[in-house]
């Protein structure tokens, strides 16, 4: 039997994976479309409800976005929230909360203030508040211990919203992602298979055969690969994106056992930190409960809780030598990182770590205490962080090698669940351009665009 043919081959079924599957069955007129996904259902790993914050990262609370930054991200995110009000999903896997930014401290009451102040022409709903409307909103950041006697000794102001949608599973919207790509046009091909991990990638003349591990065959012209961690392992196995190394950066949480917080608690960034700031908000997962997290471990894994190969995989794909070294050392040696790293290696450690990650917390909630949270297992997943060896540094957000020749593969640590379609958005045009196809981006604008 030879093996089956489809115009567009994506390699993930994941969100990204999940996105543009829906794009080009919507939005193009690429005939046959054909999503590979490794295990027996899709989002099983980062995107996962339990994997990631849950957060649809707009730039408004997130203080590590520039300026400029901010402005696009709002673009992506809102795409987030066309797609779930188009679906009717609001209120079912997409809700608003309540979302703030903290600062606590002199310093940081003035860089929340002036933040604010910029900000606020971009995000014309955000509002600043000051410990008395706190009080109200989210009463346990102001109280320093339980009976609510006495207030927390610094002084503490927030810049955020009420009446945004925030938070969203992105595991149920990578189903209904692909629920609405397989329902856009009846008369296209578009086949989901699972358990076919794919292997091998190879260009003969101008298509790409796939093999999975169980030895099925598919033909393609263009392939995208969107698998999480995996993609630089696929990319390196066919020689492209050498330059890059890939290190897994795993996220944890706690979880509380009741109610601790209202909505989203976001507190200031670090700049010298590439991971997100620990923050605070409610499980919509976890009904009742609050999420403090996620911490960021170094792990020689490429995914979590599935065990398997992935060690080995992971330490092709660090891609090891003097560069990725020089890597490590530069930022080892700041003391405020590696007092980071080693902080957030003891947070993974029964017996001490609730004591010194409930140390991190008390920031947000100073009354927290060790009997209040538990360290939530099977949460959380991996934040491939791309090492760039030329450039002889950790590459922040997401990153994606594109040979040219028909072939994309995307690497995507936070926030790439919120950028999802925007990236799809980006890939398509790409796979049009290749393949001679029209893309409807008119359609596109009209649906994804803010009025
Ligand atoms: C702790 C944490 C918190 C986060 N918080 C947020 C947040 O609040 N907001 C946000 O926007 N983002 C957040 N992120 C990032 C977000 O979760 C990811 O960017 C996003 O889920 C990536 O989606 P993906 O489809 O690219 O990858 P994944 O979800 O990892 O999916 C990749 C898919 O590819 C499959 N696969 C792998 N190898 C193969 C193969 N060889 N063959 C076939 N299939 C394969 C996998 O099984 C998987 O289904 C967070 C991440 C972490 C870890």
């Amino acid at each position: 039997m030879s093996a089956k043919h489809y115009e567009v081959i994506i390699v993930g079924g994941g969100i990204s994976g999940a996105a543009l599957f829906f794009e080009l069955a919507k939005y193009s007129d690429v005939n046959s479309i054909c999503l590979l996904e490794k295990y027996d259902d899709l989002a099983t790993l980062n995107s996962k409800g339990t994997s990631n914050s849950q957060t649809i990262h707009v730039g408004d609370i997130e203080t590590n976005y520039t300026f400029d930054k901010a402005k696009i991200t709002k673009r992506t995110a809102k795409m987030i929230e066309k797609f779930n009000l188009m679906y009717d999903l609001q209120d079912k896997i997409m809700f608003k909360h309540q979302k703030m930014a903290l600062g606590v401290g002199e310093k940081e009451v003035e860089f929340i203030t002036n933040r604010y102040n910029q900000f606020k022409e971009i995000f014309p709903y955000l509002e600043l508040w000051d410990k008395e409307t706190l009080r109200e909103k989210e009463p346990l950041l102001v109280y320093a211990d339980k009976e609510r006697t006495k207030d927390r000794p610094e002084p503490i102001v927030a810049m955020g919203t009420n009446d945004q949608y925030t938070t969203v599973d992105f595991g149920a919207m990578t189903k209904e992602l692909v629920k609405a790509g397989q329902n856009a046009n009846s008369e296209k091909t578009t086949d989901v298979y699972f358990n076919s991990e794919v292997d091998e990638i190879e260009k003969i003349a101008d298509k790409f055969k796939v093999t999975t591990v169980n030895g099925t065959v598919y033909t393609a012209d263009f392939v995208v690969v969107n698998a999480g961690a995996h993609s630089l392992y696929l990319a390196h196995k066919m020689g492209y994106g050498k330059h890059m190394g890939s290190l897994s950066m795993a996220g944890s949480f706690y979880i509380t056992n009741g109610t601790y917080l209202n909505g989203k608690v976001y507190m200031v960034q670090n700049d010298k930190l590439p991971f997100a700031a620990l923050h605070g908000d409610p499980d919509i997962l976890c009904e009742g409960k609050t999420r403090f997290g996620p911490t960021a471990l170094a792990l020689l894994v490429l995914e979590r809780y599935k065990g398997g190969k992935s060690f080995f995989q992971c330490l092709k794909t660090m891609n090891f030598d003097g560069n990725i070294m020089k890597i490590f050392w530069d930022l080892i040696k700041d003391s405020e990182i590696r007092n980071y790293v080693f902080k957030n290696f003891l947070f993974e450690i029964p017996g001490i770590n609730k004591k010194l990650f409930v140390q991190d917390a008390q920031k947000i909630v100073p009354s927290l205490s060790v009997e209040d949270i538990e360290y939530a297992k099977g949460f959380g997943g991996v934040r491939p962080q791309v090492l760039n060896k030329e450039e002889k540094k950790l590459m922040l957000g997401e990153a994606s090698i594109n040979p040219g020749n028909g072939i994309i593969f995307n690497m995507t640590p936070s926030p790439g669940a919120t950028s999802c379609l925007g990236n799809a958005e980006r890939d398509i045009k790409e796979v049009c351009k290749y393949l001679g196809k029209a893309f409807h981006e008119e359609q596109f604008l009209a649906d994804f665009t803010e009025k």
